[in-house]
């Protein structure tokens, strides 16, 4: 085997080399080594050993029992947290995050085998150089995902692993292997088994990718059907990725669902599980997407005014919303226009000295109040605002 060295942050050398000092055997291992052969920077860089749980917590100072279950200890080192795993054998997965039980090995290619494509199987120390048993490299060069043994038997223990294949293809722009790819189209089914936490989980890294119009494929494999009626429902066909958005969540799910009504959409987003700050966000987004608006100021800012910031910023984007809104924007910002309640010149107390009921009646005249300034923001002045409500009363 070719003992190519690739380099590790200090840490993990560090870790590694502990673990050899007291003659257990210890590798990096997953998606560290496939994106550093890729070239591209690993999320987290996790280690596997021959060590039991026990025994790597004697050997570090700092260590939290992340999953010690299943094998997985966090060393911490220089404020960074490390996962160390022990080998293990996989029993079979049921509905959660992790299988129903496991087994120890000391063998590091046991360890190799339960894992789910040949790119995510590859370990690498510098003592040893790449470990690569299933030809990971071979297929990180044909830019192939492809399982670790019989696609059908490891979709099977593990459906989450048929999202996960297509969420690969989409990060690493890489083809889903024949044999694969006919496997997931069989197992399909079987995701209405795994949970929507660990669905979502796999779909949003899928939609903040390189490629986010791959999530197609979760339609064109049949796998959408099982995740539920609806969601098998949304205008799949449609669905190009806008180039050029943010990767934050919220955006993504925004651009994938903007063809949908507001309240489909929210109730996809529920029923996945997505926490209520990008629910809150995809709904607005989703609500104006589409829509067009005059490039005047009052407009905009009747827009801007129902919306973050940063939301407004999306929206721009999503609905390709030309130079004069985008300049008006600037405009707007820059004199720090009024667009909400918060910036009023006046506020409930103010109305209560000037003879205005706290309650429904106070609610309603602050946002006729705000519609005003919104309409002519020279007017978010407590005098001239008072005057207008004495009228009005
Ligand atoms: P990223 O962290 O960029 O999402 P990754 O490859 O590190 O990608 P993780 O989900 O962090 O993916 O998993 C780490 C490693 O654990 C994988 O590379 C793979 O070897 C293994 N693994 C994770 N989930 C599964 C699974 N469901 N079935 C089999 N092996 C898995
Ligand atoms: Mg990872």
């Amino acid at each position: 085997m070719e003992k190519q060295r690739i380099p590790m942050p200090p840490q993990v050398e560090r870790i590694i080399e502990r673990l050899r000092q007291e003659g257990f055997e210890a590798y990096a291992v997953g998606g560290c080594v496939r994106d550093t052969l890729l070239g591209r920077e690993p999320g987290d860089w996790d280690i596997t050993t021959s060590a039991l749980p026990q025994e790597v917590k004697q050997l570090f100072r700092r260590t939290i029992d992340t999953g010690i279950q299943h094998g997985t200890v966090t060393v911490l080192m220089d404020r960074q947290g490390y996962e160390v795993t022990t080998y293990r054998i996989d029993g079979e997965y049921e509905d959660g995050r992790h299988p129903r039980e496991v087994a120890f090995t000391s063998e590091l290619l046991e360890d190799l085998k339960r894992r789910d494509f040949t790119i995510n199987a590859m370990a690498y120390s510098h003592e040893t150089g790449i470990v690569d048993a299933f030809d990971g490299i071979g297929d990180l060069k044909q830019k192939i995902i492809r399982c670790v043994g019989e696609a059908r038997e490891r979709f099977e223990e593990d459906a989450l692993r048929i999202l996960r294949a297509i969420r690969f293809s989409a990060q690493l722009d890489f083809a889903i292997e024949e044999q694969t790819y006919h496997a997931i189209a069989r197992i399909a089914p079987n995701i209405a088994r795994v949970s929507k936490e660990r669905i979502q989980v796999e779909l949003t890294k899928l939609l903040c990718s390189a490629h986010p119009e791959k999530i197609r494929q979760v339609y064109e494999t049949g796998i959408s059907r099982y995740i539920s009626p609806e969601f098998a429902a949304l205008p799949w066909q449609e669905f190009e990725g806008m180039p050029g958005l943010s990767a934050e969540k919220y955006v993504r799910w925004a651009d994938f669902l903007r063809l949908t009504a507001p309240e489909s959409a929210v109730r996809t987003l529920k029923d996945l599980k997505l926490d209520n700050d990008t629910i809150n966000k995809v709904q607005t987004l989703v609500a104006w997407a589409g829509k067009e608006i005059p490039a005047e100021e009052p407009a905009v800012r009747r827009a801007m005014s129902g919306m973050l910031p940063e939301v407004w910023d999306v929206l721009v984007e999503l609905n390709s919303y030309g130079d004069e809104i985008r300049r008006l924007t600037e405009k707007i910002r820059a004199r720090g226009d009024c667009l909400d309640l918060k910036h009023l010149a006046v506020g409930g107390q103010d109305l209560i000295t000037a003879g205005v009921r706290p309650g429904k009646e106070m609610g309603q005249i602050l946002k006729r109040l705000l519609a005003l300034v919104l309409e002519e923001p020279e007017k978010n002045k407590k005098e001239v605002l008072l005057e207008q409500v004495s009228q009005w009363m």
